[in-house]
């Protein structure tokens, strides 16, 4: 078992982009040890929506129809609602996007799963594995030598060819290596997620939501649904965590519950901030490590398990001898941009929440939720079409994840099954419609278009030179 071995990658951090970074390396067969300082996963729902792009990483991973089955309590719960409490709220009409999106954009719907139930799983599917996962282990410190880098446990050491620090917002690992972080700080005022249990089966029955904005006077906010029944938390302003919660609950909800119980408070600040560097040496930053955004468009997760996707394939094929070590500096001329760009279009986000009037200037939310951003640099071939838009318009540009249409009558095999874990040729004609016939895709393990061209072995030569840089 990978236990016993030594590991070729140490993650630092067990939340859901370190236990994501697990699986994908295992899922390309690289040794990997995961410590975690917290005995157990996290104890709040906190992130709740996970994107398309999201749901095709799993699918890649075999893990989607569990994630989609563990999300059947909030299926269907995609509406925003508005009230003075919730005894009054309306549901509000369904977002649509705007001008319709020609075809169907991925194999996978995207869900909502509260952060609490999704950890456990990808904590039980990386053991399962064959990841060594090790809860309740602090890594006190660590140092690089020229081939591995060493990390210190309270009554150990652990020696790893690599180290990936998903250690969150306040990543120890980015502060001793000095790397700083840009962008905007904080934004707006300090706001409580209380997370308190009560049955509103009856209260909400005809009238499901995601997120129900509470306008009364004395207990302003919104309450986010975790299970449809049992499990809420209410966002509330401000900074003071001490406060009446039963009975500020009990104004906002505008009906009596009693069995209400508050099982956690938790103080958050919305920041855009994303470090400089995304990697020094054998260490690389990735999820609330690399980069921290308002969750008002539900990114910050969803990059970071991007980012894990992306840098998983390329640490494996440095491990295996394939790739030169040069192509793991592609991780960050890609997932910085893509990061600060997320971060960037969240905290617009947030301004144009506040003031209540969509910004028109955004891009199309489905850039962030489907893979829509484009690599202009990096382990590509750039062929002049990497103009970054801001419009969800997927046409395999290079530097784009490759647009979904299903290849067989029974709509069971995307293009985006073609790769992964390994490189694919996708030929273009027939049901490919976004490639003529006779040209071919080179598509990269984390289904990004690496180059188009016409020829096969052409494809063959163009990721060979990819690999060796
Ligand atoms: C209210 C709210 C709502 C959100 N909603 C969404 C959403 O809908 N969608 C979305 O995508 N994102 C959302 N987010 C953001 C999301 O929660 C985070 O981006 C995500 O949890 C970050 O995951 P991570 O694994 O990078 O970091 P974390 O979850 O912070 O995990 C880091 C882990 O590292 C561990 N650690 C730290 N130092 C050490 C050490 N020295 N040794 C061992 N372990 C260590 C910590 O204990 C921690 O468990 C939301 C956030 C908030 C606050």
């Amino acid at each position: 078992m990978s236990g016993q071995r030594t590991p070729d990658v140490l993650i630092v951090g067990g939340g859901l982009v370190g236990l994501t970074a697990a699986l994908v390396l295992r899922h390309h067969g690289v040794c990997v040890t995961l410590v975690e300082r917290r005995a157990g996963t996290s104890p709040q729902p906190k992130a709740r929506r996970f994107h398309m792009r999201t749901m095709e990483i799993f699918r890649e991973l075999g893990l989607a129809g569990l994630v989609h089955a563990a999300a059947r309590d909030l299926a269907g719960h995609d509406h925003m609602a508005a009230g003075r409490t919730l005894a009054e709220a309306e549901r509000l009409p369904l977002w649509q996007p705007a001008g319709g999106i020609a075809v169907e954009v991925s194999p996978e719907l995207p869900c909502l799963l509260a952060q609490d139930s999704l950890e456990p799983l990808l904590r039980a599917a990386a053991v399962e594995a064959g990841a060594d996962v090790r809860f309740g282990t602090g890594l006190l410190g660590f140092e690089q030598t020229g081939d591995e880098v060493i990390g210190r446990l309270e009554h150990a050491e652990i020696r790893a060819r690599y180290l990936i620090a998903a250690d969150g917002a306040r990543s120890g690992i980015r502060e001793a290596l000095g790397i700083t972080r840009a962008g905007s700080g904080a934004l707006g005022g300090p706001n409580v997620n209380v997370y308190f249990t009560a049955d509103l089966a009856d209260v909400v029955r005809g009238r499901e939501f995601n997120l129900c904005q509470i306008d009364h006077p004395d207990a302003p906010g919104a309450l986010a649904c975790v299970d449809g029944r049992h499990r809420w938390v209410f966002m509330s302003p401000g900074g003071d965590t001490e406060r009446d919660w039963p009975s500020l609950l009990r104004t906002a909800l505008g009906v009596p519950v009693p069995d209400l119980d508050v099982r956690s408070v938790l103080p958050w600040q919305a920041e855009m901030l994303v470090a400089e560097r995304y990697s020094a040496g054998r260490v690389f930053l990735a999820g609330d490590a690399a980069h921290v955004m308002p969750p008002y468009a539900a990114s910050g997760a969803n990059t970071g398990i991007a980012d894990v996707h992306n840098l998983g394939w390329k640490l494996a094929a440095v491990l295996r001898g394939q790739a030169a070590p040069g192509l793991l500096d592609t991780y960050h001329a890609e997932r910085r941009p893509a990061g600060w760009f997320a971060a960037e279009q969240s905290a617009r986000r947030t301004e144009s929440f506040r003031l209540g009037a969509p910004d028109p200037t955004l891009a199309h939310p489905y850039v962030l939720a489907a893979g829509g951003f484009q690599y202009t640099a990096g382990a590509i071939v750039p062929d002049g079409s990497e103009e970054p838009t801001l419009d969800f318009a997927p046409a395999g540009r290079v530097g784009t994840r490759v647009p979904h249409r299903w290849l067989d009558d029974g709509r069971a095999v995307s293009t985006l099954d073609v790769a992964g874990p390994r490189w694919a040729v996708l030929p273009g004609g027939g049901r490919v419609d976004f490639a003529g016939p006779g040209e071919v895709l080179l598509l990269r393990p984390d289904h990004v278009v690496a180059w188009r061209g016409t020829g096969a072995d052409d494809a063959a030569r163009v990721r060979d030179a990819l690999l060796q840089g």
